[in-house]
């Protein structure tokens, strides 16, 4: 019998994650099968427990119970401890372990598929929920010059350059504070394209050569990319890749391998919008 993994969100229909783990064990000879499960909004334990009883040997976790997975844990990586947030589980003998693997799979994305450092860079990352928090550790392993976060609500985005100022030093304020700075490397990791919304950054943010990173994926042009484009950013990115490299990190936690991701993402870019 296969190996037994999936994915658990409310709602979960529309998630990429079957797609991209049966083509990951397809081309690397791995013997598994990988489920979309709708847990319902009180019941995740429950589904995860089901699905441990059935044989269930790992699952990624998304919207909205990433928190809810970290509390059930009984042993996290370092970096989903960080995050405060588990994407990936990964069960055995009454052990459920849980990891974060959305910065890393943002930090591959923009360093290896896109070709562009983030080492000695000026990051500006925008939104201060649970994707920001997931990310901010391992942009700081990379070292950037500076990095700061802005957020509608000030205050949180306080609160979570708090939480990693032992790492190095991480400032915050509000998206207006930015006014007189540019950025190396601008990421959207707002909500605020789901709902076709644009941020009210000040003019000058993009510095000319800058990466532009939505880490929204599938709606095309979003309002932030557009914006970035109007004021001549040079890279323009959505969270396609991101998303990718996550899977690929999950995968590599689950089976000891990293499974190659360009012809996946190539045929995913290609392919009609998700
Ligand atoms: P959360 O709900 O945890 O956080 C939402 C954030 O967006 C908050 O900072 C909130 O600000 C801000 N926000 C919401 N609406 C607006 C608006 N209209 N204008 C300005 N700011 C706004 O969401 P997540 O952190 O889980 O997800 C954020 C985005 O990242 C989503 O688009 C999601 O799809 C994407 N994502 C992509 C991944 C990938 O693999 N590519 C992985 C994970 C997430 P405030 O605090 O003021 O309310």
């Amino acid at each position: 019998m296969s190996d037994l993994y999936a994915v658990f969100g409310n709602p979960v229909a529309h998630s990429k994650s079957p797609l991209i783990h049966t083509a990951f064990a397809a081309a690397s000879g791995q013997d598994l099968t990988y489920q979309a499960r709708l847990a319902p909004l009180d019941g995740f334990s429950r589904a995860v427990a089901e699905f441990v009883a059935a044989g269930g040997k790992g699952a990624n976790v998304t919207v909205p119970f990433k928190e809810e997975a970290f509390r059930l844990c009984t042993r996290l990586s370092e970096r989903a401890a960080r995050a405060g947030a588990v994407n990936t589980l990964a069960f055995s003998g009454g052990e459920i372990f849980g990891d974060n693997t959305d910065g890393a799979g943002l930090v591959r994305d923009i360093t290896d598929n896109l070709g562009l450092p983030l080492h000695g860079k000026r990051i500006l990352l925008l939104g201060a929920g649970g994707a920001a928090r997931g990310v901010i550790a391992p942009l700081l392993a990379e070292k950037p010059a500076a990095l700061l976060i802005a957020n509608r609500s000030a205050e949180k985005a306080a609160l979570l350059a708090s939480a990693f100022a032992d790492l190095a030093p991480v400032e915050s304020g509000s998206f207006g504070e930015t006014e007189g700075q540019s950025f190396d490397v601008l990421i959207n990791a707002t909500a605020a394209s789901l709902s076709g919304a644009s941020l009210p950054l000040p003019a000058g943010v993009f510095a000319p050569a800058c990466l532009a990173y939505d880490m929204m994926y599938g709606q095309g042009d979003t309002p932030f990319l557009r914006q970035a484009a109007a004021q001549g950013a040079a890279h323009l990115a959505d969270g396609l890749g991101m998303l990718v490299e996550q899977a690929a990190e999950a995968f590599l936690v689950w089976r000891g391998q990293r499974p190659a991701t360009a012809n996946l993402l190539a045929e995913l870019r290609a392919g009609p919008a998700a």
